[in-house]
């Protein structure tokens, strides 16, 4: 049992841990969606509430005071939605995640699960079951961001609120039971979708965090001589020298144990036209975009360099030709498909591909597989752009080899 509770400990320990590195996000995530909830559950609270005023027009007087007071809890649980709404909006333009905006989103999570309660409460008087309470709850278990423990926290409390409010209208003890029974049920479950969400996000967030820590390592990085030689300044990728080496030592091996050799080289389409259009940073930003969609696309153990204004080159060890077309082919689409975002702005682009491959066993230099990758390119160029073509280098039988 203590070994449970310790368990239990450590893996709050590890989400709180987890919650105070990607808080501010979550909370910015979570203004956005509040602004999304009012927009939805204010209409939603005065058509509810305008239909129960209305639902009992003419009948009993203890009916339509029912129904009026039904209808009364809809309407402010739209009112307080618009003020918590325009909250979020205030501090979506303030674009910071103030102290305001932590109470804002509190607040947001105990008004849905308390006016529900009470809604439910009211209902008790005419209905046996607490539909409004299973609403309250699994919106929250699904919209807002919460951390586990915060989440258990208002699950429990609203729980308990829900146990003893039930009892002042419900006077049948079987509907007691069932009522409280299905609200133990609800709150279970969106205490469940809480958490789940919450560990998806927080990855994702946790993920995009990592990613930004290391490129700034890498840009810090830079200022190392060592990187500065081996690495493009602007894009992080190997330079043309590098390339060349790291080719070298790759046939050097390929001739030994003998393997095919494939290189692909990139050329964006019009890229003089980007950066008279949108201007030099966006240009920059652009071929930063490519260089992503490149190394984001390749085998860890392919290489990826810049090797002149707008052109890379990929090496990819072990492979063939006919696979090295593949991926180029692929490498066209997802340059083609994923514009390049510069501020509010997507930059469309697309590049022309060319690729030339040395078989197993056969010779072949650096130079050589350059040059008629660069051949290739230049068909595609000349073909109308945005394509791959393959160029064969001229071989002779390796002599490491035989
Ligand atoms: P094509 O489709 O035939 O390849 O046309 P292109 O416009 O892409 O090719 P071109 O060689 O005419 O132009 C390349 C441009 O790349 C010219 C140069 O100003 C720009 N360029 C080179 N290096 C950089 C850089 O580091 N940043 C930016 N923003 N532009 C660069
Ligand atoms: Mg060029
Ligand atoms: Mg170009």
């Amino acid at each position: 049992m203590s070994e449970y509770i310790d368990r239990c400990q450590a893996w709050f320990q590890t989400t709180q841990a987890e919650y105070e590195s990607v808080a501010d996000e979550a909370l910015m995530l979570n203004m956005h969606r509040l602004r999304w909830m009012a927009f939805v559950v204010a209409p939603l609270g005065l058509v509810l509430g305008g239909g129960y005023w209305l639902s009992t027009t003419g009948g009993p007087p203890h009916e339509v005071a029912w129904s009026h007071a039904h209808a009364w809890a809809d309407f402010s649980m739209a009112g307080v939605m618009v003020l918590l709404g325009l909250g979020a909006h205030q501090v979506l333009k303030q674009g910071r995640a103030t102290p305001m905006a932590r109470v804002l989103i509190v607040l947001a999570i105990a008004w849905t699960l308390g006016i529900t309660i009470v809604i439910a409460t009211i209902d008790q008087l005419f209905l046996s079951d607490i539909t409004p309470f299973l609403f309250g709850s699994i919106t929250i278990g699904a919209v807002p961001l919460m951390r586990p423990r915060l989440a258990l926290f208002m699950f429990l409390g609203a729980y308990g609120l829900l146990y003893y409010a039930l009892a002042l209208t419900q006077q049948d003890p079987v509907l007691l039971h069932i009522g409280r029974v299905t609200g133990l049920a609800a709150v279970f479950l969106s205490f469940g979708v809480s958490v789940v969400l919450w560990r998806q996000v927080s990855a994702n967030l946790l993920r995009n965090k990592a990613l930004r820590d290391s490129n700034a390592a890498l840009a810090a990085k830079q200022g190392h001589p060592n990187v500065r030689v081996q690495h493009d300044g602007l894009t992080g990728l190997y330079n043309r020298w590098t390339f060349t080496r790291l080719a070298e030592n790759e046939l050097a091996r390929a001739r030994r144990y003998p393997c095919d050799t494939s290189v692909i080289m990139v050329d964006i389409d019009f890229f003089r036209k980007i950066n008279d259009v949108h201007g030099h940073p966006a240009g920059d930003a652009v071929l930063k975009h490519v260089a992503d969609v490149l190394s984001s696309s390749v085998r860890r153990t392919d290489v990826v360099a810049r090797v002149g204004g707008e052109e890379f080159i990929v090496m990819l060890r072990q492979t063939p030709v006919e696979a090295a077309v593949m991926l180029a082919e692929k490498l066209r689409i997802r340059v083609q498909d994923s514009p390049t975002q510069v501020g509010g702005l997507q930059i469309p682009m697309t590049a022309s591909f060319g690729v030339a491959g040395i078989a197993a066993g056969q010779s072949g230099t650096v130079g050589e597989l350059y040059t008629a990758a660069d051949s290739a390119l230049y068909d595609a160029k000349h073909q109308g752009r945005n394509r791959v073509m393959v160029c064969a280098v001229a071989h002779q039988p390796s002599a490491d080899t035989v």
